[in-house]
Parts: structure tokens; sequence; C-alpha cells
């Protein structure tokens, strides 16, 4: 689909989707964004202008979400093997997944933040150690012992539809690129993903956000062992850096496009600042662990006792990154018993 001549929004299925399926929701997205929200699929953007073919995040490595892609930029009169540069925004699976097979394809130049590159092999070519460190992580935020054969094969599953490729140019923030005529820049909002960056666009005021802001879902923001110092102190501060941009159209990488950057960004620290406070409330006087806090706290989708246990370390590892901004604010107070940790009032 054509937001302005040269800039173009495509849309890839999520693995269980077929080819077929990504065409009917590109036809709903079309005719009914709203109706849209929360569903999975990724919109990556292609920029074209004159002899430059860029591609913003590509989506899995799945062959109906080549297909689609292959489509989308068919329609624009292009073909994945023109594409000279992909930007991923973050390193997460939906992203970054097919970047491997596009890079094969068409030698493109992959640009990647600094700190998401470096989590691409702990992610991608080494996951059980991951797994065993994040079983062992868990426990210490008090998650009863869990069978990590299961995750294993969970995350292998996962593995199975991506094709990593390490960056060939890794960036800081703050750094231009032109396509054509357009001037984008590089803006450095780590949170969702520690290397996770937006795109700017000043003279047709155009700001993809990537998962940084999202039309009606709040972007995940946890802490796990690949997370450093507090992801949503950082998360809060990046929406703070687009306070002074002008912006028109703001397009993220899923749902659809939004118009007012302010109101959504209000609404998204808004949701963040109750659940601060709720999970404050959440803690016993004489402490309590994030497993503990995750228990009380109101989840959308149910109780946590009755989640899936990769359900249950999303939502304890979203607890603790609310935990830890707490702390980070002078809040709360954390100490270790044994081998747990404990968050008191402070
Ligand atoms: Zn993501
Ligand atoms: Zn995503």
């Amino acid at each position: 689909m054509k937001i302005i001549d040269g800039i173009y929004q495509l849309l890839t299925p999520f693995p269980q989707f077929t080819f077929e399926d990504a065409k009917m929701l590109r036809q709903q997205l079309e005719a009914h964004p709203r109706v849209t929200k929360g569903l999975p699929y990724v919109l990556p953007y292609l920029l074209k202008d004159g002899d430059d073919t860029v591609l913003v995040d590509c989506g899995w490595n799945t062959d109906s979400a080549y297909a689609a892609l292959e489509e989308g930029m068919k329609e624009h009169g292009s073909h994945p093997s023109g594409i000279n540069k992909l930007v991923v925004t973050h390193v997460h699976p939906d992203h970054y997944g097919m970047a491997g097979r596009l890079k094969q394809l068409s030698s493109c130049e992959v640009v990647l933040h600094e700190k998401d590159a470096e989590v691409i092999t702990a992610r991608y070519f080494a996951p059980r150690g991951l797994v065993d460190e994040m079983a062992k992580f868990m426990e210490g935020n008090g998650v009863p012992p869990m069978d990590t054969s299961g995750m294993s094969r969970g995350s292998m599953g996962m593995i199975g539809n991506v094709a990593a490729v390490p960056p060939d140019t890794q960036v800081k923030g703050g750094e231009t690129f032109k396509v054509g005529d357009f001037d984008f820049e590089i803006i450095w909002t780590p949170g969702h993903s520690p290397g996770h960056i937006c795109l700017y666009e000043p003279n047709r005021k155009i700001l993809l956000t990537g998962d940084h802001i999202l039309p009606t879902i709040t972007p995940n923001v946890s802490i796990n062992t690949q997370t450093h110092g507090s992801p949503l102190g950082d998360y809060m501060r990046s929406l703070h850096l687009l306070v002074d941009l002008d912006v028109d159209i703001v397009l993220p990488a899923h749902e659809f496009e939004i118009h007012d950057l302010t109101k959504r960004r209000h609404r998204i620290e808004g949701h963040h600042e109750e659940r601060l406070n709720e999970m404050v409330n959440c803690v016993d006087a004489g402490g309590s662990t994030g497993w503990d806090v995750a228990g009380r706290v109101k989840w959308a989708t149910g109780t946590l006792k009755d989640f899936e246990p990769h359900m249950q370390r999303a939502a304890v590892g979203e607890t603790l990154a609310h935990l830890e901004f707490l702390f980070e604010q002078g809040r709360l107070a954390k100490v270790m018993r044994g081998n747990h940790l404990y968050w008191l009032k402070a």
C-alpha cells in the first residue's frame, strides 16, 4: 500500500498463516484498519527512490512470509533480489527473521543497532545455553522450577523460522542515510529491545516506529538474561525522545498507521504509570519476589497460575521490568535472600 510516493507499506504474516491468509489480512487492513488490531502480521516498509531500494524490517523466514513480501514488492515495481539495504528496527524474529534469506538473494547491506547485534549469537546460534540461563534466572525470581526440555524445543521451533545473519553495519543512533531524495535519521529507542531504532524523515514528517509505538498494543518491555539496567526506564526515556519531533504520519511495524503521536505516547505513558502503582501495591511489607507480584497483578488474559509456562515467564519478565523501574525511582528496594531476589517498599 502506498503511504506517499516512495514509501510503501507491505505485510508479511506470522508462521501460522498462509500466503492466502496474508492476502486477506492485507485487504482487511486496507478496508478497515482497526479491525486488524493485534493480529499477527508484520508491516515491512519499502523505501524506494531513484536507484535506492531499502527495506525496513522483513518478517519471519517462512515461505508464506517470503511470498507475501515478494508479491508486495512486485506491486511497486521491485523484487527482493533488488534490495540494496535492509534496516532492521530490532532483532526480534518477526522483524529480523528473513534477513539471512534476503541477504543471500540480494547481497544487501544489513543494518542493525550494535546493542541488538550483540545478542544474535546467544539468541539464534546458541539457544540451548540461553534456555538454561533463563531457567536459572526465573528460579532466582521465585518461579517454581520447570522442565526446560520443553522450553528448549519451543525455542528451537522458533529458530527454525529465522535465517540469522550478522549485520554489515552496526549503528548507534544519530546516523543518517539517504534514499533518493529522502533523508532518514536513525533514532536509538531502547526499551522493547536494547537496540531498538526508529527512523525519522523530517521533510515528509514521517516516523517509522518498529515496535516502539504501536496503535493499540503496548509493546512488551521485560527483563530477561539479555537485558541490563532498567528496560522500562529506557523505554519511558525513549518515548520522551520523540516529544519534539514534528510528525504527521507514524508507521508502526504492526497493526496500522497512526497520526496523533502525542496522544498515543500519552496513552502508553499512562498505562505504565497505572501499572507501576498497581505493582508497588502488590509488594508485601516483608518483601516479595517477582513471581509473587506477577501472581497478584491483573493480567488481561487471565491469572498467572493458569498460564502456559512460556506465558508465565513473559509475565514475570514484564513484572520485573516494572519493579526495576520502581527501584530506579527509589520507590522500591531489593535484597537477595539465599538464591532469591526480594523486592521491598523503600
Ligand atoms: Zn519486537
Ligand atoms: Zn514485533
